[in-house]
């Protein structure tokens, strides 16, 4: 089981994504487990502000360290007190400048018992968080989007998948089967005039010939 901690301003946004399917099920299954803390909560401030203007100037606002390392100070001492075990836990920031996530990365992170990701907002997150409370920033492609709430939603399932028994069958993973187009009924699918259809090989019944047809594209 892996427990994913998520550290977010905007706490509503997962419930309907972590709430369907496979992730879902993973969840009442007891494969994994999401925890989902609003940074808010953290904050000392009696505005509940987790935010300030960045020093030297510039556009936006940057979220603060201290609300970021009580909310992770908070989620590892709730891990101590309930099992009192060795927990194998990794920080990540999400950044645009983090290293380009893949499937390899979602690999290596399986092994973890926990993984507390931190979602980034505005202009950013106080550096220091990077530098000294973060194992490793995380990017998910290069563009900016406006929070770190979807990268945390593409890690949680790209993860996810490499645990045993969340597919229903293992050999669902792309790195056994391999990727390649699929097709299912009609088998001609008629549109403007043209008939659309599946390759024959795919409807020929040979095994061999399918599995050599689907390597081409791996
Ligand atoms: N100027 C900032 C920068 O270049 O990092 C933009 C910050 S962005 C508007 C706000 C937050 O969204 C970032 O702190 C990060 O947590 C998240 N974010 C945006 N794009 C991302 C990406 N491609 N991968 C991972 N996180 C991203």
């Amino acid at each position: 089981m892996i427990k994913f901690d998520i550290i977010t301003i905007f706490p509503e946004i997962f419930s309907s994504y972590f709430g369907k399917s496979i992730l879902k099920r993973a969840q009442e299954n007891e494969l994994i487990k999401i925890g989902v803390h609003d940074l808010r909560k953290f904050s000392i401030d009696k505005h509940k502000k987790v935010d300030d203007k960045a020093y030297g100037g510039g556009p936006g606002m940057v979220l603060k360290i201290e609300p970021i390392v009580r909310a992770i100070g908070s989620i590892l001492k709730l891990k101590v007190k309930s099992k009192k075990l060795k927990v194998k836990s990794r920080v990540i920031l999400f950044s645009t400048r983090g290293k380009k996530f893949n499937n390899k990365i979602a690999e290596k992170l399986v092994k973890y018992d926990q993984l507390i990701l931190i979602c980034g907002r505005y202009e950013g997150v106080d550096e220091r968080v990077a530098k000294y409370i973060a194992d490793e920033e995380i990017s998910i492609g290069e563009y900016v989007l406006t929070g770190g709430e979807i990268p945390a939603m593409v890690l949680v399932d790209a993860v996810s998948r490499h645990i045993p028994g969340v597919l229903g069958k293992q050999e669902s993973l792309e790195e056994i089967k391999g990727s390649y187009p699929v097709y299912t009924r009609p088998e001609v699918f008629e549109m403007r005039n043209k008939n659309l259809r599946v390759p024959k090989v795919l409807l020929s019944g040979d095994h061999k010939k399918i599995e050599e047809w689907r390597e081409k594209f791996h």
